[in-house]
């Protein structure tokens, strides 16, 4: 069956068309999914009760169960969330000073292969829907009564490998009829799928993409992602140019720190050359461990050198406060879950 939540408004006025109804019906069906949150076709008193039978025989409402919840000392919560079918995903909400952000999986399981990255060694099973993704965020708003005010697409997955349906949940979330949420409180964050940044440069949301980029020659990027053989980084940073030259879009990129890896002077003097002329911010992350990887933490003191270097040089760089560590939800540390215990699969 078809999920009422997979449709942009647009989609949407086209399928009740299609129903034999008024375009204008799927703004209603818009504000009682997105502004009301309802759970029942039965709760849009609106709609007449024919309509509402219709659409019942017609769609799903999908809407995932929230099968575990943990809460971090710093406010930070962590859910685990059922997709109904045998899957399960994490999604966690973030308290900051400007407000809640949540940090959104897009795929069960991931194909990139990062070396330091916690989601890597666990099959790849499925990419989301669209109607998945919007939920993550509708169900964390129900749970805490409170507005969610900027997404970033940083749990698990690729999302430029779940172009099409990533796209059309950000759609749906910027919608003022939909969660109304704005692109500019939006972030996208690849591991530098080249092709999908070219064509996300020419769609109108200027949404912040974000680049994990964690080493500037391809030699050491290549050793920590994959993805770097396929994609090196010439090729990346001339994606990212074009990404900008679209009007009003930022670039931040994120920069993974590893004792003895990439956090020394002659690092950050190479990022200054890297990233000359472009109009972008770089955020460093203090590199989470994983079980058995092999980056370490760099000290917070090389951090800080390193932060003091770029910003000296005209590069705009601040150190990302770690979120919720004591509870495995913070940069890195998500998996894909098994549905009933909760445990890795
Ligand atoms: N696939 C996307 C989004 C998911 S990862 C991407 O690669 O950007 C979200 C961010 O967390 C990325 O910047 C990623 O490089 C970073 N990350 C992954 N593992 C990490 C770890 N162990 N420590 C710190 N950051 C990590």
């Amino acid at each position: 069956m078809k999920n009422i939540k997979d449709y942009t408004l647009e989609e949407l006025k086209e399928q009740l068309v299609q129903m034999g109804e008024k375009p204008f019906r799927a703004e209603q069906i818009f504000a009682w999914l997105y502004v009301e949150k309802v759970k029942e076709f039965e709760e849009m008193t609106n709609l007449s009760k024919e309509l509402r039978e219709k659409l019942q025989k017609e769609f799903t409402m999908c809407n995932v169960k929230i099968l575990q919840k943990q809460e971090s000392v710093d406010g930070t919560k962590k859910y685990l969330l059922d997709l109904l079918d045998g899957n399960a995903i994490e999604t966690v909400l973030m308290q900051y000073h400007y407000g809640k952000t949540i940090c959104v999986s897009s795929q069960v399981g991931c194909k990139m292969g990062c070396k330091f990255c916690a989601s890597t060694g666990i099959p790849f099973v499925r990419s989301l829907s669209a109607g998945e993704i919007i939920e993550e965020i509708i169900a964390v708003e129900q749970d805490t009564g409170e507005r969610i005010s900027n997404v970033v697409f940083m749990g698990i997955g690729e999302p430029l490998d779940n172009y099409d349906n990533v796209i059309k949940a950000i759609r749906i979330m910027n919608h003022p009829k939909g969660l109304n949420i704005g692109a500019r409180h939006i972030s996208i964050s690849t591991s530098g799928l080249v092709p999908n940044i070219y064509r996300l440069a020419k769609e109108n949301i200027p949404c912040t993409l974000s680049i994990s980029l964690h080493a500037t020659s391809n030699e050491k990027r290549s050793s920590m992602m994959p993805v770097n053989n396929a994609y090196p980084i010439e090729e990346l940073i001339k994606a990212c140019k074009d990404y900008l030259k679209e009007g009003g879009k930022r670039i931040s990129f994120e920069y993974a720190l590893a004792k003895d890896n990439n956090d020394a002077i002659g690092d950050a003097k190479q990022l200054v050359e890297l990233l000359k002329g472009m109009l972008c911010h770089v955020n460093l992350i203090p590199i989470n461990p994983i079980q058995n990887g092999k980056y370490d933490k760099s000290s917070m003191e090389n951090i800080i050198r390193f932060r003091d270097y770029l910003n000296e040089h005209g590069i705009v760089a601040t150190i990302r406060r770690e979120l919720g560590s004591d509870i495995d939800a913070a940069c890195g540390q998500l998996r894909r879950k098994n549905l009933n215990k909760g445990e890795e699969k």
